[in-house]
Formats: structure tokens, C-alpha cells, sequence
């Protein structure tokens, strides 16, 4: 019995050893083949859950480079869970300045830097985002100063560069990728913006927090992706049971955000052959099935409909 629970034990300890250096030759080796999309956070809102869902956050692998779409709470840490390395990561886009989209956004940069950033990055958002920029740099002034004074770090503020950007259209292109972005209908916000990103293997659409919005379906025509933001009104109808606030906000939440049906008449009408729900409101009811989420959106769409879930690839 005694060696047998050694053997076990060996064998555990021997798999992780030569296991892992295996992964990382497989991982790199997806890379090459292909633009993977990881979905970080999927709870749609600004209160943060329990054990369930983070806030919402979206990775592609572009060549094996990250570029990160929203910053919601969590996003540090389902990065470091997804196999990111913080400091790995080049390229930020904000869809629109509400909290659940962009809370982590100057932290997500400062854990890239706290963990060994050299080089540049870029990020690019609504009107405002190079004035936060600054803002969370006055935040951080004493730790910043401190670390490169005693620990040889790089100026932080020197790193960075911020974009703001005012109207639909070409966001930024390299050699690997093009991005562009649709103004979509998220009121009383007038800059919300959904993204489109185009690469040499995959199209992927990721929506931003919008009502039923003719300029995303523009922007999805024909995409193999489109991450799409859901609603569920019953769902909606006992989490306001439980706040004081509740008829302002429901009619804030129904004006902004997307029900199943339309998600799915969007995604048919946009003609894209997957459609990956997201930002799910409310995002913290374990009651509600995959089949609840997912049945009103079949009804008007017949490809292919995938529940997300944190750290999901699609
Ligand atoms: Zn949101
Ligand atoms: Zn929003």
C-alpha cells in the first residue's frame, strides 16, 4: 500500500515536470496556427460576484500576441489564469467607460509593469481614456516613483500611450491584424463602441454593451465570431427585487442591453457563423440554465450558439 502511494506520487510529480515545458511547445504551436479568442470575465455590471463570473474582459492571440478588449474587475487574474504572463501584454481597447469595462484598466497595465513591462504599449477607447490614463498615473505617483527609484523599474508613464478615438471606423492596423469599430446603442453613453477584429485566419466581433444596433450588424457581416453582449428578462425582474434603486435601473438596464431574441436576430441578419454570448445580466443567478440563456437567441439564428463562460476558448 505504502508503495503504491509512492508510486502515485512519483508519477504525479513526474508529470507535472516534463508536462509543462510540453504544453508551452503546443500552446506555441496553436499560435502559429491560429487567432484564439478567450473570453476573461462574462458578468455583465459593475458589482462583483461571488465564485461565479469576473466583470467583463475579452483576450484574442494574434501570433501569440495579447490584445485584451475591457477591463473589468478580475481581468489581472483570469489573465494570469488563462497563461498570459501580465507583462506579455501590448494592446488595450476600451468599448466604453463604464466601470465594468474599465475598473481594471490602469491595474491590469500597472501588474504588467510590477511584473517586469520594458516596452511599449497602446491602448486605445472613447473619449476620456488618455485623461484616465494620466489620472490613475497621479493615482499610482508615490509607488511609481518609489520602485523606479528603488528597484530600477522603468518609467511607467513613458510606456504607455493612450488613443482617444471619437467616431466609428479604422481604430489601428499592423501586420497582423485590423481593427475597427462600430458606435453602437448604449444610452445615456453616446461613445460606446463595438469592435471588429480582422485577421489573416479569423473575424471576430466583439459588441460592447448595446441595445439592437444596426451599425453592429454592419460591422459583423459575414464574421466567423460575434461575441455578443445578453439579457434575460426574468432573470432581470428577480434581481430587482432585491435592490432599492429598482425601477431606475430597470429601465436604464431594458434601454441599453440586448434580450435573446435580438441577439439572435442581430447575429442572423449579420450573417456570422457563431455566436458567443457574453456580459450576461444578470451574471451571478445560478438558476438560469445555458438553455435559458441560449433558447431565445435560436429562435432567430441557426448557426452555432456558445454560452460563454469565463476562461471559455472559442
Ligand atoms: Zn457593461
Ligand atoms: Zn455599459
Amino acid at each position: 500500500m505504502k508503495r503504491r502511494e509512492f508510486l502515485v506520487g512519483a508519477a504525479i510529480s513526474a508529470t507535472a515536470a516534463w508536462a509543462a515545458p510540453l504544453r508551452a511547445v503546443l500552446a506555441q504551436d496553436a499560435v502559429k496556427r491560429k487567432t484564439r479568442l478567450i473570453l476573461l470575465g462574462t458578468k455583465g455590471g459593475p458589482r462583483v460576484g461571488g465564485e461565479g463570473r469576473k466583470n467583463p474582459s475579452t483576450l484574442l492571440l494574434i501570433n501569440g500576441v495579447p490584445y485584451v478588449v475591457d477591463c473589468g474587475y478580475g481581468t489581472s487574474q483570469h489573465l494570469v489564469r488563462a497563461g498570459v504572463p501580465l507583462n506579455s501584454v501590448r494592446n488595450f481597447f476600451i468599448t466604453h467607460h463604464h466601470s465594468d469595462h474599465n475598473l481594471e484598466y490602469g491595474s491590469v497595465i500597472y501588474n504588467g509593469w510590477a511584473t517586469g513591462l520594458r516596452t511599449r504599449v497602446d491602448a486605445w477607447g472613447p473619449p476620456g481614456l488618455e485623461k484616465m490614463t494620466r489620472a490613475f498615473f497621479d493615482y499610482m505617483q508615490f509607488d511609481i516613483d518609489t520602485r523606479m527609484d528603488d528597484e530600477g523599474r522603468p518609467d511607467l508613464r513613458k510606456l504607455v500611450f493612450a488613443h482617444d478615438f471619437d467616431k466609428p471606423g479604422l481604430v489601428m492596423q499592423n501586420e497582423d491584424v485590423k481593427v475597427t469599430a462600430a458606435r453602437v446603442r448604449h444610452p445615456p453613453i453616446e461613445h460606446a463602441y463595438a469592435f471588429r477584429f480582422d485577421t489573416a485566419d479569423r473575424s471576430i466581433v466583439i459588441s460592447g454593451d448595446t441595445n439592437y444596433s444596426p451599425e453592429l450588424i454592419e460591422l459583423a457581416r459575414d464574421a466567423d465570431v460575434l461575441v455578443h453582449e445578453i439579457l434575460y428578462m426574468p432573470g432581470l425582474e428577480k434581481l430587482l427585487s432585491r435592490v432599492p434603486n429598482a425601477a431606475k435601473l430597470k429601465e436604464h438596464i431594458v434601454a441599453s442591453h440586448t434580450v435573446p431574441e435580438d441577439v439572435g436576430r442581430v447575429a442572423a441578419a449579420a450573417g456570422v457563423k457563431t455566436v458567443v454570448l457574453t456580459h450576461f445580466v444578470p451574471g451571478d443567478d445560478p438558476s438560469i440554465t445555458d438553455e435559458q440563456w441560449a433558447e431565445g437567441v435560436r429562435k432567430h439564428f441557426g448557426g452555432r450558439i456558445v454560452v460563454g463562460k469565463d476562461l471559455m476558448e472559442i
